[in-house]
């Protein structure tokens, strides 16, 4: 579950993220109430085995959930729910078309495993790793290995959202500098597992984090959180 709406006197509409449909939107009815069927299971962040009834209108109705994962440690520690909102929040901009993405929806899991199994590993660099795995799954990988304007492989200095990744010295019209440092920690965070995402200086991950914004702007047309 990516968020959860008070609505009414004791229901929720909920943002959904589904490995089959996608995003959906459904509501909950007299999920607020003490006696609730549903008990504490329909809370962001939990993965769920869920039940809809489509209706006539744009959201669903939920007639049965089943808890897969309830994420508990990852609530104790504000960094760590933080970082849950923060990858909620880009998987429903990034992928709120309707399509499914069955490579989402299995990144999304993996993150929320991930902070609740290790908190401490929330922040900015997981946060950019993650973003960086989904601009791969929506199609929008920027190039790295050489320059995405004209191909050469030294002198890379800059990276340009509208190019499309980094740029070489002679093509940085459209471009603002990024630092080796911030090269090789976008390499890396695409290269290794989640779970073993490097980390870098304050000045590399600003300049990773504006790559990332900056090519999903571009590309997507979508305007991503702070990462942290
Ligand atoms: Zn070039």
């Amino acid at each position: 579950m990516l968020r959860s709406i008070r609505y009414g006197e004791a229901d929720r509409v909920l943002h959904l993220y589904t490995a089959d449909h996608g995003r959906l939107g459904a509501i909950a009815k007299g999920v607020r109430r003490a006696r609730s069927r549903f008990g504490g299971r329909l809370e962001p962040f939990f993965r769920l085995q869920i039940m809809l009834h489509q209706g006539r209108g744009d959201l669903h109705t939920v007639t049965g959930a089943e808890t897969v994962a309830a994420h508990p440690r990852l609530r104790e520690h504000a960094a760590a729910l933080d970082g849950a909102a923060r990858a909620c929040d880009g998987v429903a901009r990034l992928f709120g078309d309707g399509e499914p993405h069955p490579a989402v929806y299995a990144l999304l899991c993996n993150e929320l495993a991930l902070l609740d199994s290790r908190p401490d590993s929330a922040g900015r660099a997981n946060q950019l790793a993650f973003r960086l795995k989904l601009l791969v799954a929506a199609g929008l990988s920027p190039v790295l290995a050489h320059c995405a304007s004209c191909g050469e492989r030294d002198h890379l200095s800059g990276f340009s959202g509208a190019a499309g990744g980094v740029v070489c010295s002679a093509c940085e019209a459209s471009a603002f500098a990024l630092d080796e440092e911030a090269h090789a920690f976008l390499v890396d965070a695409l290269g290794r597992p989640l779970a073993q995402a490097p980390d870098a200086s304050e000045r590399a991950l600003r300049q990773a984090e504006r790559a990332i914004g900056e090519t999903a702007e571009h590309h997507a047309h979508v305007h991503l959180r702070a990462a942290a």
